[in-house]
């Protein structure tokens, strides 16, 4: 008998879990031929429900997801209108006005080593945090690529993920998840779900009458959450009151022309109710404002955008219409129920800044993968430590998508100083800026082994928005640690200017590589 999963939902959260699942377990061009192979991928997807078609930044991760189910990077970067994305610039987060900082995919030099922080907040701080310790944010300042056209696929000088199509993104994992990995796919519409007797789902049945059998369900039906949802009713955690962001207005602009520079990084710049996203593919950018309707109305949310695109003279003037997305920020209670686990959207969605929901579905998906039950008893054990791992996850992104907005001066809207208050900050938040007034975040923060943000990120966030560790009885440790410390900043400096001269820019990478 075969292991058969069933995945309902064909937006990135279906067909990415498809791919990490189907890579490991099964192959079209396996040697064994398809009916003795022990797993089976079956893909439903409704012909009725559109997928989110949002979803445009990638982290780092995103290229171990696409060498491991085997995509070409360049037929990647080429199907997808896609560029390289090596960090998040914030705007005006500080205090409002043009200041900026950036969060960059590279570690501090000496990461592991030595705490270049510590010595940082003790120094005279005269450079910026980031230009201290990493050489990416002037790599990003003159649209720079991560790598040179000639190294290998997925190889880099610095640490990068993508900004993608994403309605192109889902086609081309579709077709190669179906060509390549024999993952079935069925269109139709799911209208009912029949339970065995111990409340597992025995089977789906379409609108058309089929019934679809299967021994995992996995729930990447987005918003419509038909299993997680629907069926089981497992409660929906709500975060409203911690993270205000409940509305995203988004737009596709195209380039004024074919030689406009391509961004390294997602820009966020932030607004007096919310920020707008700016993602710059190879074609067009992905430009979107999200905001809190508790603090604005979409018309005013709209002008703000509109204002944003019409300052910008790198964008074709055009008429515009905004896509409006409501979402409600929060996740499930538990993610895996029964023989059901949820991914992607219907699990839960907070807000795009940071760009964690895409990551959080290849982490996802790659932990059922590596942990496919083998029986049913196993199944109950494996649903235990995935639903506390999850949570401890949407805990660790809520934590670190609040600190933004919590260390902000800005005092000019209702919407600023009411993240501010702080029955308004979780309390594993309070405790760790307890911690990070006299210690700088170290490789001791977690006791986590898949913790998604370093506490390298942390620092960034931290410092690039001007917060103070007051460094106290470290001086004995700052002069054993003085010579390490003047190493890696001579390697930061030699980095930089070696990169800055030898890195193509995005768009002379592109077309070089993808022969545009
Ligand atoms: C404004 C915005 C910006 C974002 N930006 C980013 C970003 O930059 N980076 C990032 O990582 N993430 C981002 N996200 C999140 C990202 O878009 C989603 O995580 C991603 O698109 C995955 O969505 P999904 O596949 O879960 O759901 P969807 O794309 O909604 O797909 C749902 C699928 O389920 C199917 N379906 C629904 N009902 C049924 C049914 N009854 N029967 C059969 N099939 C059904 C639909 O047909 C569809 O195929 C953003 C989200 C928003 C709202």
């Amino acid at each position: 008998m075969k292991n058969r999963v069933v995945i309902i939902g064909g937006g990135t959260a279906g067909w990415l879990t498809a791919g990490i699942i189907a890579a490991r377990h099964c192959s079209k061009n396996s040697s064994a031929p398809s009916s003795m192979q022990e797993t089976e991928v079956i893909l439903v997807e409704s012909p009725d429900v559109k997928n989110l078609g949002v979803g445009e930044g990638t982290w780092p991760t995103m290229r171990d997801t696409l060498r491991q189910i085997g995509l070409s990077e360049r037929v990647f970067l080429s199907c997808c209108d896609a560029s390289f994305k090596q960090a998040s610039k914030f705007v005006g987060w500080s205090h409002g006005q043009n200041e900026h900082y950036y969060h960059p995919f590279t570690a501090p030099s000496g990461y592991g080593a030595v705490n270049m922080a510590d010595h940082w907040s003790a120094s005279d701080k005269d450079i910026e945090f980031e230009r201290w310790v990493c050489a990416q944010g002037a790599i990003c300042d003159k649209n720079l690529a991560p790598k040179l056209p000639q190294m290998p696929e997925y190889a880099f000088s610095l640490n990068y993920g993508y900004h993608l199509n994403a309605g192109k993104f889902v086609k081309i994992l579709h077709q190669h998840c179906v060509e390549e990995l024999g993952v079935k796919y069925i269109q139709g519409h799911v209208e009912q779900v029949l339970s065995a007797e111990n409340g597992d789902i025995s089977e789906i049945v379409l609108t058309d009458g089929e019934h679809i059998a299967g021994d995992l369900f996995i729930d990447c039906s987005g918003f419509a959450a038909i299993l997680i949802g629907k069926h089981y009713q497992i409660p929906f955690k709500s975060k409203r009151g911690v993270l205000f962001n409940d509305t995203a207005l988004a737009l596709q602009v195209d380039h004024v022309s074919d030689d406009t520079p391509i961004a390294s990084c997602t820009v966020a710049t932030a607004q007096k109710n919310g920020w707008i996203w700016d993602i710059s593919l190879q074609n067009r950018r992905g430009i979107g404002h999200v905001f809190s309707s508790d603090f604005t109305s979409v018309e005013r949310a709209e002008e703000a955008l509109f204002k944003y695109v019409k300052n910008d003279p790198l964008l074709v003037s055009q008429q515009l219409t905004p896509r409006t997305i409501k979402f409600d920020p929060g996740h499930r209670e538990t993610f895996w129920h029964k023989n059901c686990i949820a991914i992607g959207v219907s699990a839960g969605f907070v807000e795009p800044l940071e760009a964690t929901a895409l990551v959080l579905i290849e982490k996802s998906a790659e932990w059922i993968s590596q942990q496919l039950p083998r029986d049913r008893a196993a199944m109950s054990v494996l649903a235990k430590r995935f639903n506390a791992l999850t949570l401890q996850r949407w805990q660790e992104i809520i934590d670190f998508l609040k600190l933004h907005y919590i260390l902000s001066n800005r005092t000019d809207s209702e919407y600023w100083r009411a993240h501010q208050q702080a029955d308004s900050i979780p309390e594993s938040l309070q405790d760790a800026l307890t911690l990070w007034r006299t210690q700088a975040p170290g490789l001791y923060e977690t006791n986590q082994r898949f913790e998604l943000f370093s506490s390298a990120s942390k620092q960034y966030v931290l410092y690039g928005m001007g917060f103070n560790t007051e460094q106290k009885h470290q001086a004995q440790i700052f002069q054993k640690e003085a010579a390490m410390i003047k190493r890696f900043r001579n390697e930061t400096l030699h980095t930089t200017e070696k990169l800055l001269s030898a890195l193509p820019t995005n768009r002379e990478f592109l077309r070089r590589v993808l022969k545009k």
